[in-house]
């Protein structure tokens, strides 16, 4: 069975075909992808225009006919995995289909070739994509004031924590330190500490949740605000959150939200009506414009009228002549935290989506998403440990408690899914729960496609209790198998060099 199912799914995977024979160095003497037409006009040398910097050896470049380049780089692209080709299950980064109008309209000429250093009142169009895409970020957050100026999560928690800063230093004292509970992202005490506070660790209770009482307890007139993902990183909505709104605001402290999981909220409940005070939104990763591999991305923060002064500078505005414009005259702006405006085309890809969508187009959107991540739960929940059994929202986090029994950890099984033909889930993280799996099917999947996941997950399952040797030793099916992780990231091999 597991055979017939590899077999099966790999018919429509083309990155798993093997090429075994083909190899890498495809360069033969004299080929050529090009034919010039006669030369015309008298031959130069072209060391009399350009002496020194002129090479006295021609470049040692590959020769290859057209077909053998166009075949190269499809070959070569079939050998990755992406969102196109089937489920990217990884919890937290919400990898959901990058919708094909969004990249139509980014395309558009008068949008595609857009210049920055453009005149203002001939950058009306644009200037009005930017203030009706903050318009609806507004609306579907509930929050007051907007910049769209980010380039990625980490960098709006970045520009957040900033105005929570400047926000408290105009009231005369910075204060000095931020809590972050344990289940957060990574980024988010990175971020705290950036800014020059001392992050304070706060333990989750045994729901995944904030501890009310003990939360009472941890903020002081020092606390200059929270951080908290909601929902969590282990997927959970916090039910507490007006509570902890209030125990902030006692205290004259911020409510932060990291609102990378917004794909579990749009057009449910919204940020700015439970007390929150300020958040970012990934658009790279709920409004689908595409990310992975770097970017772009693109991190608005939004927030309540008390930190508006702070946003940073230029932001859009309408004067008094109806004309859209740039204001830099922001003095207690924090500052410009990128160049220009942002990544406009991410903008524009947002804005599609959310228009296309609408607001009930939205609101099924996210509830796909929670269908989706709670049907894989029901599936899996006899086969993998759940530690938290808490109602899931967006994401599913297992641990691979059962399968260490048999020396299989959640980064075997990870590899092994590659082999049925998906991208592993989140591994390890969140840290709270040791050996997680965490996985985010997002709204796009069909109820197939989710079967297949669920019949992986469930074979590998099988092969730990039978062979866990097939399961530590994937993947089988690609080009290299196990790496080292640690070189791979701290020396990467990002040039091929002739042996
Ligand atoms: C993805 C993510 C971030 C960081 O966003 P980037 O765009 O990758 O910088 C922060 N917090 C959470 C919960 C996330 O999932």
């Amino acid at each position: 069975m597991a055979e017939n199912f590899v077999g099966s799914r790999k018919k429509i995977t083309p990155h798993l075909t093997q090429n075994e024979g083909l190899s890498f160095e495809k360069s033969a003497p004299g080929r050529k992808a090009y034919r010039l037409a006669p030369l015309d006009v008298p031959e130069v040398d072209p060391r009399s225009l350009l002496g020194e910097s002129c090479r006295s050896q021609s470049a040692e470049l590959p020769q290859l006919s057209e077909i053998e380049i166009v075949r190269h780089f499809t070959r070569l692209s079939t050998w990755n995995y992406a969102i196109d080709l089937g489920m990217y299950p990884l919890g937290s980064c919400t990898m959901k289909y990058n919708p094909r109008v969004n990249e139509l309209v980014s395309r558009l000429e008068g949008i595609a070739d857009a210049h920055p250093y453009q005149l203002e009142a001939l950058a009306q169009g644009s200037l009005e994509i930017m203030r009706l895409l903050q318009e609806c970020l507004l609306e579907i957050t509930g929050m007051e004031a907007i910049t769209l100026q980010p380039a990625a999560g980490a960098h709006g928690e970045f520009t957040g924590i900033l105005l929570a800063r400047a926000f408290h230093q105009a009231k005369g004292n910075a204060r000095k330190t931020v809590i972050v509970p344990d289940s957060a992202h990574g980024t988010n005490p990175a971020t705290a500490a950036m800014c020059g506070y001392e992050v304070v660790n706060f333990k989750s209770n045994p729901q995944g949740g904030i501890d009310v009482e003990a939360l009472a307890k941890a903020v002081t007139e020092e606390t200059a605000a929270l951080m908290l993902t909601n929902p969590s990183t282990i997927g959970v909505f916090e039910k507490e959150i007006h509570r902890i709104a209030d125990i902030l605001h006692a205290k004259g402290a911020l409510l932060y939200m990291d609102g990378a999981n917004m794909n579990a909220l749009c057009g449910k409940t919204r940020p700015g009506d439970f007390g929150v005070d300020v958040m970012h939104l990934n658009l790279h990763k709920t409004f689908s414009t595409p990310h992975g591999g770097g970017g772009p991305g693109s991190g608005p923060v939004a927030c309540r009228r008390i930190l508006e002064p702070f946003l940073p500078a230029p932001v859009v505005e309408r004067g008094s002549d109806g004309q859209l414009r740039l204001n830099y005259d922001r003095p207690q702006s924090v500052g410009r935290v990128r160049a220009f405006y942002g990544n406009f085309g991410m903008f524009v890809r947002a804005l599609a989506y959310i228009l296309a969508n609408g607001p009930d187009g939205l609101r099924q959107t996210t509830e796909d998403a929670v269908l989706n991540a709670n049907y894989i739960r029901a599936k899996l929940e006899d086969v993998y440990d759940l530690p938290y059994t808490t109602p899931s929202m967006h994401e599913v986090v297992f641990s691979d408690r059962r399968q260490t029994r048999n020396g299989v950890k959640t980064g075997d099984i990870a590899k092994r899914l590659i082999d049925y033909g998906f991208h592993p889930y989140t591994v390890s993280f969140p840290l709270i729960v040791p050996g997680a799996l965490m996985i985010e099917p997002t709204e796009s999947e069909s109820r197939e496609e989710l079967d297949l996941f669920v019949d992986a997950m469930r074979e590998i399952a099988r092969e730990v209790e039978e062979n866990p040797q097939v399961v530590l030793d994937a993947p089988h099916s690609t080009r290299v198998s196990r790496l080292d992780e640690t070189t791979a990231a701290r020396k990467p091999v990002l040039r091929w060099k002739k042996p």
